[in-house]
């Protein structure tokens, strides 16, 4: 199949216009943000909305700030203002590390945030990078909003915590003081999913490390993380005998399957290496020896 089922279609004006559209339209009623994901699944006809509401025209979901102790990220901001985003960059460099492997320019021109996290593909970067982040997502109904951290955001591949009248309106992100991060992806080729990705995120206390996120894409990790290699780090030194450590018990807790993209024991032997690599940046970053 190369052309979408019929569809009818409205152009939400604004949020509560966006959630009332889905009130009334009920089950069979998707968003359609950049529609990178949405819209290929419906050529395919693995998904089959009755009804696209396009929420392209919400501008107030299109920022990113900071808030506080939080930088706070707008669902329909596109990868390309992340990318541009010199705030985010400086705070959190796994998301220009993340972005700059997401895809091509033309899908990082239309599609959002908000998009990408909400398909939940298992091979997605940006959940992995959120979940490295320790984030929380802002999700809103006509009834108000509730804010859900990753773990509960994310329900399993191609399933989140959003209901069928709700939106995500935004994710926010604790800002550490002393902390830094980095994303590394291996890919078949420039622009294509990961084979692998693996990302860290690091504070210290001089040599200390006083917390870690480690988030994993393409791996089958629960959560898009490695909970068990996180809770390891906590308190330890910074240095290589700790990443090793570190980076084999992501090796040995992850799940991947073969695919046409490798193996299972390169998959395997790939979230090691690159956790590894991740943490040793994150390291060189917070201390200020890399940029
Ligand atoms: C050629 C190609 C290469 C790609 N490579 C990569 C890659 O390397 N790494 C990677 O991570 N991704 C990759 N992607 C995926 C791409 O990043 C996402 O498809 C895209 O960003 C999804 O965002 P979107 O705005 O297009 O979402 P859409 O397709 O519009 O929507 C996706 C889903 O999210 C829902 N949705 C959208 N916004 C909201 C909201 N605010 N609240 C609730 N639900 C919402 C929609 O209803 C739909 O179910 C690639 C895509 C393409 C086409």
């Amino acid at each position: 199949m190369q052309v979408p089922a019929p569809v009818e279609y409205e152009r939400a004006t604004s949020v509560e216009d966006a959630l009332g559209l889905l009130e009334r339209h009920g089950s069979e009623s998707r968003l359609v943000a950049g529609g990178h994901s949405l819209l290929p699944m419906m050529k395919l006809r693995l998904a089959r909305p009755e009804v696209l509401i396009d929420i392209n025209d919400l501008r107030e979901l299109s920022f990113l700030r900071r808030d506080g102790d939080e930088f706070v990220i707008g669902a329909m901001a596109r990868h390309r203002d992340v990318l541009e985003g010199a705030e985010a960059g400086q705070l959190f460099p796994i998301l220009h590390d993340a972005e700059r492997v997401i895809a091509d320019p033309i899908v990082r021109n239309r599609g959002t945030v908000g998009g990408s996290i909400c398909q939940a593909d298992p091979s997605e970067d940006l959940s992995a990078v959120f979940a490295a982040l320790g984030a929380s997502a802002v999700i809103q109904s006509s009834s108000g909003k509730r804010v859900v951290s990753m773990d509960d955001f994310h329900r399993g591949a191609y399933s989140t915590a959003v209901g069928p009248a709700e939106m995500l309106v935004e994710v926010r992100i604790p800002i550490r003081p002393n902390s830094s991060s980095a994303y590394e992806k291996v890919e078949r080729r420039a622009g294509d999913w990961a084979i692998v990705a693996a990302g860290a995120v690091l504070s210290l206390d001089g040599e200390q490390i006083t917390h870690a996120g480690i988030g994993l894409a393409a791996v089958g990790a629960e959560h898009f993380r490695a909970a068990g290699a996180e809770e390891f780090l906590q308190g330890k030194p910074a240095n290589e005998e700790s990443f090793s450590e570190a980076a084999r018990l992501v090796s040995a807790s992850c799940n991947p399957v073969a695919d046409q993209r490798g193996p299972e024991d390169y998959k395997r032997h790939l979230a090691g290496e690159l956790t590894h690599r991740a943490l040793r940046r994150a390291a060189a970053r917070a201390t200020g020896q890399e940029s």
